[in-house]
């Protein structure tokens, strides 16, 4: 119990450098033991608001897994997903964020509300697990929804993987009509090369980049380029980690199409994103 109190401490505040091998052999059964007992129950999924920087509303959410344990509370997310994917957990875990994604989003449909495009996080090993692509197809299908209305977001580090095989899974997955963006784009190591290669529809830029743009010269000439391209492509551009009016204001200025960040809201549980849905008042950037 002791030592679950240091893990716990350890682990909520995401330090992972003190974590010596055998407690992370702890954490990872304690991981084990709330997917193969607790079915679920421990996890959940926040959700953050997408926003049109043209019309000023929301369109659409990404969604964010949480893990509140019994023994560890509250896990960073980054702790979790970097522990899921070393154990192999990360197969059921991200298949349970899948279904439950679609099943609160034709709950959401149900509802009345227009419709959401929610996009879901896909790590490396869940892009190359052989079911995903019929996953989604049963997941969507049991839930009536047309593809486009799942977003699969990949980050750059996949692409340094055998790109043959990226670019064919990748185009398996835009056959299906699910709509793919690069996440976190311009911290990876991937050539823009494959930027052509690649059966993409939207780009996220890395919040690197945004943080405090409008006093950064630098920052601001590779984000006004990226969004050129991004344009020039064809595709979609969304910054992620908008925090400030300014950050914003740059980003209209320069013709971004998206935004999320703290600055509108933080990722937040189901029953309170539907608050924004419902909720005129909440709904749009402009009467902010
Ligand atoms: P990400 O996909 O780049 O998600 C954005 C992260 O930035 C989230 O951290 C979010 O809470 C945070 N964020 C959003 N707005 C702001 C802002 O204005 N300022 C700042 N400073 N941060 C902001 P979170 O929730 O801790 O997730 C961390 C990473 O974990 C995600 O990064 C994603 O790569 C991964 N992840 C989350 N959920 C899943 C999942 O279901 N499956 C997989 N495979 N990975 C996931
Ligand atoms: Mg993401
Ligand atoms: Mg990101
Ligand atoms: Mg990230």
């Amino acid at each position: 119990l002791q030592k679950q109190a240091i893990l716990k401490q350890q682990f909520s505040t995401s330090i992972q450098v003190n974590t010596s091998n055998s407690e992370m052999l702890v954490v990872k059964s304690i991981l084990r033991r709330a997917i193969e007992q607790a079915l679920f129950r421990q996890f959940y999924i926040e959700y953050q608001p997408q926003i049109d920087l043209k019309t000023g509303h929301i369109f659409g959410a990404e969604a964010l897994l949480r893990w509140q344990s019994p023994e560890l509370g509250i896990v960073a997310t980054s702790e979790l997903i970097s522990l899921a994917e070393s154990t192999g957990l990360i197969i059921p875990i991200g298949e349970w964020v899948l279904q439950s994604v679609c099943e609160q989003n034709k709950a959401w449909r149900d509802a009345g509300y227009s419709p959401l495009r929610i996009a879901v996080n896909l790590s490396a090993r869940q892009f190359t697990h052989p079911d995903l692509s019929q996953k989604i197809v049963t997941f969507l299908t049991q839930n009536n929804l047309e593809p486009h209305y799942l977003e699969l977001e990949l980050t750059e580090s996949l692409i340094v993987q055998d790109i043959n095989m990226v670019i064919a899974t990748m185009n398996e997955l835009r056959s299906l009509g699910v709509t793919i963006a690069i996440d976190d784009f311009g911290t990876g190591q991937s050539s823009l090369m494959y930027l052509k290669k690649l059966p993409i529809n939207k780009l996220k830029i890395d919040r690197y980049f945004i943080h405090n743009i409008n006093c950064d010269l630098q920052k601001a000439a590779i984000t006004t380029a990226l969004i050129q391209m991004g344009h020039n492509l064809n595709l979609q551009v969304i910054a992620e980690g908008v925090e400030t009016e300014e950050e914003l204001d740059f980003l209209r200025q320069h013709r971004c199409d998206a935004m999320q960040g703290f600055l509108f809201s933080r990722p937040i549980p189901a029953v309170e994103f539907e608050k924004f849905l419902s909720d005129d008042q909440y709904q749009s950037l402009r009467q902010r």
